[in-house]
């Protein structure tokens, strides 16, 4: 233990970056060597003449040392007390006349090229030190600003090994980061990822390290050591340098309990309130219904107008409740379906005979093949991804366009495409029409009314049938938007 902290002190290069200088040591350490050389150099050196040889060795030595353990000031005070031995030695040899001239000047040489070598070497370890203390600097500054970050964040280095992990990152997970975690080796037990449990290796910061893959936003439920259960939003990025090579990654980590529960309320209370409002509803239709044939009597055609209206608006109500009946069931991961084998071209065909009054008088063609293409899906549910591709098309074209509907057989699929010529989406947004509560956000497009569940609705529907949905559009030509369902096995 003390030997350690004694070679420390004594060597150089443990002392990079520390930005000491010491005046004592040098003095008192140069000093000592000189004194026992003037002892003890006649006993070492057997050829009294070897003796300068030794003692110009010696202080070289010293000099660079010093310079480089010390700075230039380290290196003056050695060569100082150098020169002034070399003087003393001159002073006490008594040399005389050219012997004294010749000591003199090798002195005034050496000295000269001593002062030189010290403020050398000096300088150079001073500016080294400079640099490491300002990379130093940088790296506290960069560890100062991760501590404080409000989000928790890990860091890993060109091993995976996580050498930086915030404070906020132990808050979140309730437990301190173990030592050599290992990004891919390390797991975190009772946690998931929309219901599955998740490996070691799937983890953002894992599939940023080895696979230099980006992460954003992943969410995550886990049950802390504590039994609290936590909801965490995680993203993670590789750094790599400049030839594309993985150095590193980093990860940030969110709590989002909170926003979890409140989103598990708003749900909750969606789902209560279109329940609540769904059976008022069923009942005003029915009353109308009633209305209307009491009216039939009285042939008042104004009224009976005005109860039309009534009743149209009475469904478009009781369409809204569903759709977020719908929403709210997929969110809680109510939504059931019952499954038989159909031919989907019948679904279309009675979509399009149902829809005849919504499609506004409109030319819609319908082909599909002779053959039937037989699936198993939710009957209703198909119905209705299949109405609301063609109300919307109707929505977004101008009256008296076109429709064009398509089923065919594509691989080991059924597809359904729903043709228009109207307003089209931007490339930007065709992805996103398709998430929740999205609609486009061009001024042009806020005069159509809507609540954005359509789409959002009919892509869970499909994915659940293990189908895909998709658009192909372009901005006032019009849009294309088709769904595929796998076909049941015996027409593949
Ligand atoms: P909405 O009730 O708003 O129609 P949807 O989920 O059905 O909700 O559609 C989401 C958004 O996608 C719409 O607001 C609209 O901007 C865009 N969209 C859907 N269908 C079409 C279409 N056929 N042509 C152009 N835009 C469409």
């Amino acid at each position: 233990m003390y030997s350690k902290k004694i070679f420390d002190y004594l060597n150089p290069i443990k002392r990079l970056g520390s930005g000491k200088y010491s005046f004592v040591f040098p003095l008192v350490f140069v000093l000592a060597i000189y004194i026992l050389s003037e002892f003890f150099a006649y006993n070492i050196a057997s050829d009294p003449n070897s003796v300068g040889i030794y003692i110009i060795f010696a202080s070289v030595a010293l000099i660079i040392y010093f310079a480089f353990r010390d700075g230039i000031l380290g290196g003056l005070i050695a060569t100082i007390l150098t020169i002034l031995y070399y003087v003393y030695i001159i002073k006490t040899r008594n040399h005389t006349g050219s012997q004294l001239q010749a000591s003199i000047t090798t002195t005034a040489i050496l000295g000269g090229l001593y002062v030189l070598l010290a403020l050398v070497i000096g300088w150079l370890k001073q500016t080294i030190d400079k640099l490491i203390e300002r990379e130093s600097n940088e790296k506290n500054r960069l560890q100062a600003v991760v501590q404080q970050l409000p989000v928790g964040v890990l860091i890993t280095d060109d091993t995976g090994k996580i050498i930086q992990g915030n404070k906020q990152v132990e808050t979140i997970l309730g437990r301190s980061i173990r030592e050599n975690l290992v990004a891919g080796e390390a797991n975190i037990e009772s946690s998931t990822h929309n219901g599955k449990a998740v490996k070691s290796t799937e983890w953002p910061i894992a599939q940023a390290f080895h696979k230099g893959k980006t992460v954003v936003g992943k969410e995550y439920a886990l049950v802390r050591d504590d039994g609290k259960k936590i909801h965490v939003q995680i993203s993670a990025t590789p750094i790599k340098n400049k030839s594309g090579k993985v150095i590193a990654a980093a990860s940030i980590i969110n709590d989002i309990t909170y926003q979890k529960e409140m989103e598990v309320r708003k749900d909750d209370f969606v789902n209560m309130a279109s329940h609540e409002l769904k059976t008022p509803l069923t009942s005003l239709k029915l009353y109308i219904d009633v209305l209307a044939n009491n009216l039939k009597k009285t042939q008042d055609d104004r009224t009976t107008k005005t109860l039309t209206g009534i009743k149209y608006q009475t469904q478009r109500l009781q369409e809204l409740v569903s759709d977020l009946l719908d929403v709210s069931r997929l969110q809680t991961g109510k939504l059931s379906f019952a499954k038989e084998e159909f031919a989907i071209d019948e679904v279309v065909s009675e979509t399009l005979d149902g829809l005849k009054a919504a499609t506004d008088g409109r030319e819609v063609t319908f082909t599909s093949p002779k053959t039937k293409l037989p699936v198993c899906a939710d009957k209703f549910r198909i119905y209705q991804v299949i109405t609301n591709l063609i109300t919307n098309a109707v929505k977004y074209s101008p009256k008296n366009s076109p429709i064009q509907v398509k089923l065919y057989k594509k691989d080991d699929s059924a597809v359904v495409s729903v043709k228009d010529l109207g307003i089209g989406i931007d490339k930007e947004q065709q992805k996103m029409v398709f998430d929740r509560l999205y609609q486009v956000s061009d001024p042009k497009e806020k005069t159509f009314p809507g609540l954005g569940m359509g789409l959002y609705i009919s892509k869970e529907i499909i994915k659940r049938h293990k189908g895909s949905i998709w658009v192909e559009s372009e901005k006032d030509k019009g849009s294309t938007f088709s769904f595929s369902l796998p076909l049941e096995k015996k027409s593949k």
